[in-house]
């Protein structure tokens, strides 16, 4: 009986490690569980949010990349690693169970959320494809209504914008945002584009403290040209449906809080029976689980520790890590097959990209500082040789080449209308099982429901 290599997650991570497995590993039967048939290219989300980009040039089709991987589309919910098995919920809403010989856990981050008032009801993600493209619905739709309005201060409040986070993702969501948002203003008669108003919410007391106070203070500046307000130093301390409250008393009257302050691990981590560090399942630098050397984790979802950096770091969360520890998995699960030695993960982090719209950018390669347009053709280059998809690659050059002539997409696409727009609705934390609800899940599907063609 072949081996049976059980993938979750078809992230930068995942995907990765099954594809390099049907090489490594040609004997073995590979599943890979995800609940989407593709890998979403996160850095271009928050130009998906702001229509320079069309959803579907941010995504690599997994059925495409991938040959001999069968697909399990559904979403692991838990796991009981004595029995070695998955159990999945299926996109039709059956539970399924999957066995494994090895099992690769790569299911990512959700949103951080914290524990302020009004956050869970009201805050907007940029996380999922789905966030995106709902984001981008209600901000258009802001627009659209205050133009109709009578009412002063509801024009006002539907045309300020506040994003928490001064990360890259918050960063990057507002830069492209607000481009989309000074177009569209442009275009309705009684907005005054003065009335849009963007702020970017940091508790730290520079952007993206990560690439240096160089590029935080560049990025800065960019902004500030554009009318965005940045706010350092500040949180939010409570929101609701018609006013964002900061921590140093301001009530700011808006429709939207984007929330970008950060990403937690995949809550499956903290439902195993194993150690988590801040919520990322721990693993030693061959990326095994200790205790269940059956079991390899990474990603943004488990602790790798950086060796490169040495102390006790552990690996930041980005796809350059992902898809760099996918390789060592790969090689580690196909050398465990074989009775070979396992390597250890060392991987130098080689900087930063971060788009800012327009020719606007900044980036930190190899340890350089880039800022302007030498910074946005960094990003762009790089953005295009990390997606490694031919036809990716010649739908997003496609569709930033029209956008450079014709600017963003600024119609409302509508598919979303009735979504609550709540972060546990379009990330699903709350669907997870803990081990003795999983087992008991496990023992009460009946043998028929495991996936067709599972050797069980
Ligand atoms: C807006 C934004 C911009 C970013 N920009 C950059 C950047 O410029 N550079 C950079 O290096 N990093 C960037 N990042 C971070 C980077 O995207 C992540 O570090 C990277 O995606 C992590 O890869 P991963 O495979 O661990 O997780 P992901 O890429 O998130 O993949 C997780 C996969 O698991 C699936 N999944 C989730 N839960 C389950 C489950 N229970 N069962 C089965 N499947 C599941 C998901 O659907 C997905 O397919 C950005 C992130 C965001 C949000």
């Amino acid at each position: 009986m072949s081996e049976r290599i059980v993938v979750v997650g078809g992230g930068f991570a995942g995907s990765d490690v099954a594809r390099r497995l049907e090489k490594l590993a040609p004997d073995a039967a590979i599943r890979l569980v995800c609940p989407d048939d593709y890998m979403l290219y996160l850095p271009l989300l928050p130009q998906v949010a702001a229509g320079f980009l069309p959803a579907a040039a941010a995504v690599v089709s997994l059925s495409r990349r991938l040959r001999r991987t069968v697909l399990v589309p559904g979403r692991a919910t838990g796991v009981d690693l004595a029995a070695r098995r998955v159990l999945v919920r299926s996109i039709t809403g059956n539970p399924e169970v999957v066995p494994y010989d090895r099992l690769v856990l790569a299911p990512g981050s959700v949103t951080k959320v914290m524990d302020i008032p009004g956050l869970r009801e009201y805050g907007r993600g940029c996380k999922t494809l789905a966030e995106a493209a709902f984001l981008r619905d209600h901000v258009l739709a802001q627009l659209e209504v205050a133009n109709t309005s009578h009412d002063p201060d509801e024009r006002a409040r539907r045309c300020r914008f506040v994003v928490v986070g001064g990360g890259y993702a918050g960063v990057e969501t507002a830069a492209n945002l607000q481009l989309t948002t000074s177009v569209v203003a442009r275009r309705f008669p009684r907005i005054d584009p003065a009335l849009v108003q963007w702020h970017v919410v940091q508790h730290h007391d520079g952007l993206m403290p990560g690439l240096g106070d160089r590029l935080g203070e560049d990025t800065r500046r960019v902004l500030e040209s554009r009318g965005i307000h940045v706010d350092l130093g500040v949180g939010v301390t409570a929101v609701d449906d018609e006013t964002a409250t900061l921590s140093d008393g301001r009530e700011l009257p808006t429709k939207t809080l984007i929330w970008t302050a950060g990403g937690s691990p995949s809550p499956l981590m903290g439902r195993l029976d194993a150690a988590t560090d801040h919520g990322r399942l721990v693993v030693g630098a061959d990326l095994a689980v200790p205790g269940h050397p059956e079991v390899l984790a990474l990603g943004d979802a488990a602790a790798v520790p950086d060796l490169a950096t040495g102390g006790g770091a552990v690996c930041a969360p980005t796809a350059q890590h992902a898809s760099r520890q996918a390789r060592t998995t790969a090689a580690n699960v196909a050398a465990s097959l074989t009775g070979q030695p396992t390597r250890e993960y060392r991987h130098r982090d080689l900087g930063m990209v971060v788009d800012l719209g327009g020719a606007e950018a900044v980036a930190k390669p190899f340890g350089v500082d880039l800022s302007g347009v030498p910074a946005a053709g960094v990003t762009r280059a790089y953005h295009l040789w990390a997606m490694r998809a031919p036809a990716a690659i010649a739908r997003v050059a496609a569709a930033w080449a029209l956008g450079a002539v014709e600017g963003p997409s600024t119609v409302r696409l509508g598919f979303l209308t009735g979504a609550s727009g709540r972060l546990a609705e379009f990330e699903h934390t709350d669907d997870y099982l803990d081990p003795t609800e999983t087992r008991e899940a496990i023992a009460a599907i009946p043998d028929g429901l495991t996936p067709r063609g599972s050797p069980a």
